[in-house]
Parts: C-alpha cells; structure tokens; sequence
C-alpha cells in the first residue's frame, strides 16, 4: 500500500500516521521526492480496509499497489532514483559509462586500462576480484589483491570502482575497497546475499540473472531495498535463450519496460549480453536509444591474453569509437555523455 502525504504535513501528524500504519502491523518506508512525500507500508492484507488510513489527518492519497515488488516500484516513488556516488550521478540526465577489464590480472594490467578507459569518458572502473567462473579450474581472480590494484588505478585516474561480491563473508573486505558492490547473474537469487547487501550503505548493481524474468528481477532488487539499502541500479546482461550465435541474447526491451515499473536506475551490459567484440558497438547504441541510465563494457588492451572474456573485450580503439559514437545517440535523445 502507498500513502502520499499532504504537502503541508505537520511533523505529529506524520509521526501518528507512521504509529497508526505500525499497529496495523505494516513496516513503513519513506520515500521524499520533489513533490511528494509517500509512505510505503509493506505487508501483505489482501483485505485491509485502506478508508483507516485515507482517514488521518495529513494523508492526500491511498492506494493499493498490485504488482508484488512495493519499494521498487514507479508507485512508490514517481521520481527517478537518482544514486549520488562522490561526483557522479547514476540515474539522471548524463549516462554514465563504466569500462574495464572482465578480471583485474595484474597491477600493470589495470593501470594500464584504467589511464585507457578514463582518457576516453569513462567514469567508473569495473574489474572482478573474485570471478564466477562456470569451470573451476578456470581463474578465478586474484582476491584482496586485486581488490588494491583496482582500487589504486582508481585512484590514480580519478575513476570510482565496481567489483563483484560473491559470497556474504566477501562483503566487509570487498567493502572497504569499493564504491558499487556488484551482483553477478548467477546470484540475482541468492537471497542471503541480497539481504545482507541490503544492509550496507554503498550502491549496488544488481545483474539480472540467466534466466530471470523481469519481475524476478525487480523481487531480488525488493530484497535489497526492504533491508534498508535504498542505492540499487539494476543491470541487463542478456538473458539464455535458444540462440546460439550470441552468448546471451540482449533483451533491450527490458530497459523501457523497466523504467515505467520501475524508478531504479537501468545499466545495460552489451559485454555479457552479446559476447562478442564485434557486436558490442551496435547494442552499446541501441541500449542508449532505448534509454539505459550507464553503460557497462569490457576493455582490454591485449584481449588474446585476458584470462577471462578476451573474446568479448573490446580493443581501446573500438572503446574510443564507440564513445564517440554513443555520444551522439546520447545527443539525440535529450541526454549526454561527458
Ligand atoms: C562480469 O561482469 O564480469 C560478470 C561475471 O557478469 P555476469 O554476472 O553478468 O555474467
Ligand atoms: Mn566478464
């Protein structure tokens, strides 16, 4: 259920709104936007009368909302979730672009993609330290250390850092290194994991899982927002289906619909999505045209050699041209790319 406040709401008159929906047995999450502040009162009663409430003094507005994800819905808050993270903005006007390699391998590695991707636009580095490889014999990252290197080449080329966090016992390590947390596809249902994200206080960017649908997805981000963490930018990275010419097959049109369910911010990840170098400039395109609020690709300077998605990395020129490129679509529509 969404309560939206009167605007001119006195402070006792909101405290016995929020006391009035707790005795109903409801928990109760604020949300203030620009013009309205809203309550969303989470607990499910099919048959609650919700005339107790349009009753109070100060509500303007009850209703009922029926989708099953409440906080993260465009009910709930109206406005777009803007997520703040030092100087950059994830969710408003500019589109943000993170780049990086799949793996952080080595010190010199990143450096050297880090000072690539940053000359050319980038705003934030990704690069896992702790990688969820389908094989386990295949490398699996490089752990604390590559959490220092990535933080350094961070530093050193003004860039925030996105990891990946695996399991809960990664988070206070992975935390102290990080601005984002990262959720892999393959853990959009780990529920512990969600949860005790949910606790933390740095932005998270949620995957979507293989084989998820877009209500799976939106629970999952549900999860994290219920347990207090209201920074959640959510990810499409393709999803299985039975096309074998891509490694995933990218559903663009996730992003429009997220949007209007949603006010969580959508990032698209043509990388993962596509799987393919080649093809990683066209979707990059179109996901800016369907409205993606940040762009998610891999960069490696030698990608023969990267120990993990060499194949879908793209070469620094390509980077750099599809920055230009993606600029120019940004223009279209209203938004820009700095
Ligand atoms: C990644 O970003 O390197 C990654 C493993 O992505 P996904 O979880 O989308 O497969
Ligand atoms: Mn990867």
């Amino acid at each position: 259920m969404v309560v939206v406040l009167e605007k001119n709401i006195t402070d006792k008159q909101f405290e016995n709104i929020v006391k009035h929906l707790e005795d109903f047995g409801f928990a109760v999450h604020k949300s203030t936007g620009v013009e309205q502040v809203v309550l969303g009162a989470i607990g499910v009663k099919p048959d609650f009368d919700i005339r107790k409430v349009k009753i109070l003094d100060g509500v303007a507005e009850v209703y009922k909302i029926t989708e099953p994800f409440k906080l993260a819905s465009r009910s709930f808050r109206k406005e777009n979730t803007e997520i703040k993270i030092k100087d950059v903005v994830v969710g408003g006007n500019e589109v943000v672009v993170m780049a990086g390699p799949c793996a952080v391998e080595s010190e010199e590695q990143i450096f050297t993609i880090a000072e690539i991707v940053s000359k050319t636009g980038a705003k934030i580095l990704r690069g896992g330290a702790f990688k969820p490889r389908t094989s386990p014999y295949s490398f699996q990252g490089l752990g604390e250390e590559g959490l220092k290197m990535l933080r350094k080449a961070g530093d050193k080329f003004n860039l925030l850092v996105i990891t990946e966090v695996m399991e809960s016992n990664q988070i206070p390590l992975i935390e102290e290194y990080t601005d984002i947390f990262q959720i892999g596809a393959r853990n959009m249902q780990n529920f512990g994991l969600l949860r005790d994200l949910g606790k933390t206080s740095k932005p998270i960017m949620l995957k979507r899982g293989l084989a998820a649908t877009v209500e799976d997805w939106l629970m999952s981000a549900e999860y994290i927002l219920s347990n207090g963490n209201k920074e959640v930018m959510l990810c499409e990275r393709g999803i299985r289906t039975f096309e074998t010419y891509t490694r995933n097959t990218f559903d663009l049109s996730a992003i429009p619909v997220v949007h209007k369910r949603s006010h969580l911010p959508v990032v698209a990840d043509p990388s993962h999505a596509t799987g393919l170098r080649d093809k990683v400039l066209p979707m990059a395109r179109a996901a800016i045209a369907a409205g993606a609020d940040a762009l998610m690709v891999e960069v490696h300077h030698d990608p023969e050699k990267a120990l993990s998605d060499g194949p879908q990395s793209l070469l620094p020129d390509q980077f750099e041209e599809l920055m230009k490129q993606v600029k120019l679509i940004a223009e279209v529509i209203g938004r820009r790319i700095n």
